[in-house]
């Protein structure tokens, strides 16, 4: 077919009535029908939008969905453009939202420095929020940064991602800086820390590197979860744990789960992360999601509503980095239509973050109930001891589900389900994410499950 005779106004109707499949009616409404198609060519479609809000609103969220919509209709692939010349305001109303998006900016808006040592100024004590979900890791953090490696060695934090292991663990770092001067703090994430010691092997500068990781005051090892797997990396680590922990160095570690959960990691070295202290990073409560938000807007100079704040603290429960995200968003939004920040216009601005979040209600005994329901097994297997696979299965997927829709620990968890530990609930956790990644219809019946936990009709 050739397009070029194809009216560009049907092209981009067609366009809105695909993005619907996909995105809500309001974003559709919002987002793409105020665009037109100003030129199409076979490799490209260019896009006039009424100012640089869409353009940026498209590009950050529906860009792939975009292109696919337009593949489908045009039955090609092409590239989305919108042109290049901007007024002077609407290039500075971009930059204002580009600014308050970017998590990549200070609180303060100021560009964040990284130095060398890996230590990042904006995570300190001092903005970091702290509720019951967070009082111990903060309690552990900040003695250890006043007297380093003589309170706990190591400390060994672990929590879902978002919760603040990073933040926390570059507190101490930063808090270390400015009260022992003389002590070389060094962070690393895991990964890095593989990369730099694959360079240095090809490289032949094993013993600068080494140098630099045994020759520190206090090592802060982020993502140890990301040593699974890589043997070498894990008997390099080991050594230099060895090392430093011999000569009364502090070592402090984050993880997503509990050391003796990550199956794979050598026995030897989980054993000794838990030779120290380790602490948990849970969801923070409602109160403390208030509170977070109020400090972010403070440092950000910006001014949302209350009614406003309440809606994101409640609506986003599981993840602090997707409620500053949504702080952003909406600041982005209100500093270029200040008038049009109603509820209604919350809802559609955040809709992905609220559904991520919307298992709100959702408690374990409501998933067993359902999960054997659908498997039609009894309620009271969930917890019982048997163990053939009509029945661990079910389970398995209740317990993911748990982790998945309820912000219960895990060992809160593995208590509802008949007292079994937390790596059970680990384990089951990865037994069904590779089974719904190899199984089309399992991945059917897990998802209906959402569903009909997620709007109970
Ligand atoms: P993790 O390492 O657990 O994935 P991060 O430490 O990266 O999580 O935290 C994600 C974001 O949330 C960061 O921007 C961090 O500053 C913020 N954050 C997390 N917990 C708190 C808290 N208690 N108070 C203030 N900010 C927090
Ligand atoms: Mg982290």
């Amino acid at each position: 077919m050739n397009n070029a005779s194809i009216d560009p106004g049907w092209i981009w109707r067609k366009v809105c009535e695909q993005m619907r499949t996909i995105a809500s009616p309001e974003a559709v409404e919002r987002w793409f029908c105020p665009l037109r198609i100003l030129a199409l060519s076979d490799e490209q479609v260019s896009l006039e939008a009424p100012d640089s809000i869409y353009r940026y609103w498209i590009e950050e969220n529906y860009l792939p969905q975009l292109s696919t919509a337009l593949a489908k209709i045009l039955g090609r692939q092409v590239r989305v453009s919108f042109p290049t010349e901007q007024s002077e305001t609407k290039k500075a109303a971009t930059e204002q939202v580009k600014k308050a998006e970017k998590p990549a900016l200070g609180m303060d808006g100021v560009s964040e420095m990284i130095s060398s040592d890996g230590l990042n100024s904006r995570y300190t004590f001092e903005t970091f929020i702290v509720g019951a979900n967070n009082e111990f890791a903060n309690a552990a953090a900040r003695a250890i940064a006043s007297a380093p490696a003589r309170a706990y060695n190591p400390v060994f934090f672990y929590g879902r991602v978002g919760l603040g292991k990073t933040h926390l663990m570059q507190a101490i770092g930063n808090e270390i800086r400015r009260l022992h001067r003389s002590l070389p703090v060094q962070y690393v994430t895991c990964e890095q820390f593989t990369n730099e010691f694959i360079d240095a092997i090809q490289k032949g500068a094993l013993l600068r590197f080494r140098k630099k990781y045994r020759e520190v005051g206090i090592l802060l090892l982020d993502d140890v979860q990301f040593l699974v797997g890589k043997e070498r990396s894990q008997e390099e680590f080991f050594h230099t744990f060895n090392c430093l922990f011999d000569g009364s160095k502090q070592i402090v570690l984050t993880s997503d789960a509990v050391p003796s959960a990550m199956q794979s990691l050598e026995k030897r070295l989980t054993s000794r992360f838990e030779w120290g202290l380790t602490a948990e990073l849970l969801p923070p409560q409602l109160e403390t999601r208030l509170a977070i938000l109020r400090h972010k807007m403070r440092s950000l100079s910006i001014a949302v509503p209350d009614e406003i704040l309440s809606t994101i603290a409640e609506r986003i429960q599981n993840n602090v980095r997707q409620l500053e995200g949504a702080l952003n968003r909406v600041a982005a939004f209100s500093s270029l239509h200040p008038e049009k920040l109603t509820a209604r216009q919350v809802e559609v601005l955040l809709k992905d973050l609220f559904s991520a979040n919307s298992a709100l209600g959702v408690t374990i005994e409501l998933i067993q109930k359902q999960v054997a329901e659908t498997f039609a097994i009894r309620v009271a297997d969930m917890t019982s001891k048997r163990r053939l696979a009509q029945i661990t299965l079910p389970r398995m997927v209740a317990m993911y589900l748990s982790r998945k829709l309820t912000t219960c620990s895990l060992t809160e968890i593995g208590e509802n389900f008949g007292g079994r530990d937390h790596g059970t609930v680990l384990h089951a956790q990865r037994v069904i994410s590779e089974k719904l990644q190899s199984d089309p219809h399992f991945q059917t019946i897990v998802r209906d499950l959402i569903e009909k936990l997620q709007n109970p009709s």
